[in-house]
């Protein structure tokens, strides 16, 4: 799987993965020891020792002892080729950030092989291809990251349980841009935006994350916050670096608190759709950001407009820039 085992037993420590099993222990005197009673044979006086510092265990009642892969060879009753996969499989649902990783980086290679791709970012209007790697874009197929991954020793299992690849067995975005979304740095998820007839929106199963961007954007005084990446891509692209995208009018409590992290002003710049969604959740959010202390303005695109349509169709930064000038509190 690209990772040897001194990084494995380094990223799960034998101590955190016995209590992540239940393991009761005690510190034992003043060192790196812990004792506890023994998971691998019955008793009732401790006698299983943990050398947190060495990352060893040792049992004075039934004998056993070694490292993390020797604990779950007999705890699992599993050889030590399985005991690793198995391992491995603990802590990428724990953290899928490395698996989501290659992924990403996978489908990233993927973009430039597929026309239909290419066209489908022409037609939403980004051009830039530093914009592109900046932000990460990739594509994906369909029927491609399941053998790549495979292949790169993840389970299929820990597939299935990550959403990567759907209870059938195939991969379960499919002719879809990609973007990774991030929180702390890490991948956390992925989102795919359909460019053929499914459903637009796609994300993995769990959290969407932190605000896009949230490291470089938050630092700035005033925050354009939009629906949608490719209206952050094409903003981003006419100069306006202090945009960040919410995946969706609905923000995370996260994502919330971020906005709120410190006194600024917030432009919202959603959809002006038909039925009025977009500016109906503006306005409900702006209300809770009033309420946290933070200025917000709404930026009155023109109706049928969200701000990627805006520039598609000629808009450009001048005109966007005196749109935000006349945003109403
Ligand atoms: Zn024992």
């Amino acid at each position: 799987m690209g990772e040897d085992l001194e990084q494995l037993k380094q990223r799960l420590p034998l101590l955190d993965y016995l209590r992540q099993q239940n393991w009761i222990g005690q510190r034992a005197g003043q060192g790196p020891e812990f004792v506890g009673l023994c998971p691998l044979h019955p008793e009732t006086r401790p006698s299983f020792y943990v050398n947190a510092r060495k990352n060893l265990f040792y049992c004075h009642g039934c004998g056993q002892g070694g490292d993390l892969i020797r604990f779950v060879e007999l705890s699992q009753h599993l050889s030590f080729r399985q005991s690793l996969t198995f391992l491995e499989q603990q802590s990428a649902l724990a953290d899928p950030d490395a698996l989501l990783r290659q992924a990403s980086a996978f489908y990233q290679q993927q973009l430039d092989h597929y026309p239909e791709a290419q066209r489908y970012l022409e037609q939403r209007g980004v051009r830039d291809p530093a914009l592109v790697g900046e932000l990460q874009i990739g594509y994906a197929p369909g029927g491609s990251l399941r053998r790549h991954l495979l292949a790169q020793g993840y389970s299929l299992d820990l597939l299935r349980r990550t959403g990567l690849v759907n209870p059938q067995g195939n991969d379960a975005l499919y002719q879809r841009l990609v973007f990774p979304c991030c929180q702390d740095s890490r991948i956390v998820n992925l989102y795919g935006r359909s460019i053929a007839t499914a459903f637009a929106h796609r994300f993995l199963p769990g959290a969407k994350g932190d605000l896009v961007a949230w490291e470089s954007v938050g630092q700035f005084p005033s925050v354009i916050l939009v629906e949608g990446m490719f209206d952050l891509a094409v903003l981003w692209q006419a100069g306006f670096r202090h945009v960040t995208c919410s995946l969706g009018t609905h923000l995370t409590s996260d994502q919330f608190r971020q906005l709120c992290d410190r006194p600024r002003t917030v432009y919202l710049s959603f959809d002006v759709d038909a039925n009025g969604s977009g500016q109906q959740a503006a306005q409900a959010l702006a209300h809770r950001l009033r309420a946290q202390g933070i200025t917000t303005r709404r930026v009155l695109l023109p109706p049928g407009h969200d701000p990627n349509s805006f520039f598609v169709q000629g808009g450009d930064a001048r005109q966007f820039q005196s749109l935000l000038e006349a945003a109403p509190l």
